[in-house]
């Protein structure tokens, strides 16, 4: 069983997607850290210029593997974990976004997603889950929060890390991933047919983890 979940970034989806898989006995699947994981290997191998072409050559013997482990997403480079928290730099969150634009690496990893999903029941997250990985879900959700929401949420998550953004532009940069992710010719962040749109501004975590584990029970 697939439980498919979109939305823009700060929307709540990561906490509400892994709260809820756990309740579910599903595996948590974060894509979004998948994008950022293959624009992290490409700044390693500092091949973040290559052309798309060259980029499709560069992925086919990529040593970047994913796999699922206590119920989430492990990323293996050369065949080690690679730590979450390098992931999150403000650096690699820019480069993900541009990357996920690159057809080479959208089909790598759609390969990947559907290949984990096929392995056990999973609550996958992301900007195309809905649309294109797993049109046939069981249940799709579109989740998503005014900007003052999800530019709160978002400093919340940075100031966990240690590092304190300036709110205005952190707003510059969310709308404009919004705008890159909901603009670009490949998956285009949007509804799909049939999914069900929740607006998380004025709800609380609990509130929304709630919602949706009655929707999957129903
Ligand atoms: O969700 P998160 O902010 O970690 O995603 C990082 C970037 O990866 C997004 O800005 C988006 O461009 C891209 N992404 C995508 N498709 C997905 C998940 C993420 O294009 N399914």
């Amino acid at each position: 069983m697939v439980v498919a979940v979109d939305g823009p970034a700060g929307a709540g989806k990561s906490s509400v997607c892994r709260e809820l898989a756990r309740r579910l006995g599903f595996a948590y699947l974060d894509t979004g850290a998948m994008y950022r994981a293959t624009a992290w290997a490409v700044l390693q191998s500092g091949r973040q210029e290559a052309s798309a072409e060259e980029l499709a050559e560069v992925l086919k013997d990529f040593p970047l593997e994913f796999d699922i482990r206590d119920g989430s997403l492990r990323i293996l480079w050369q065949g080690k974990d690679v730590a979450e928290d390098q992931l999150r730099t403000p650096q690699v969150t820019a480069w993900a976004s541009r990357i996920s634009q690159q057809k080479p690496v959208r089909d790598l990893l759609v390969h990947w997603q559907r290949r984990l999903a096929a392995q056990r029941d999973v609550v996958a997250e992301g900007r195309d889950m809905t649309t294109v990985v797993f049109p046939d879900a069981s249940i799709k959700v579109f989740l998503t929060a005014d900007l003052t929401a999800r530019v709160r949420r978002r400093l919340g998550d940075y100031r966990k890390m240690g590092l304190d953004p300036d709110p205005d532009k952190l707003a510059d940069e969310i709308r404009m991933r919004d705008e890159a992710d909901a603009g670009r010719a490949l998956a285009p962040l949007k509804p799909a047919p049939g999914a069900w749109v929740v607006d998380t501004s004025d709800l609380t975590f609990e509130e929304v983890v709630e919602l949706l584990s009655k929707r999957v029970g129903s």
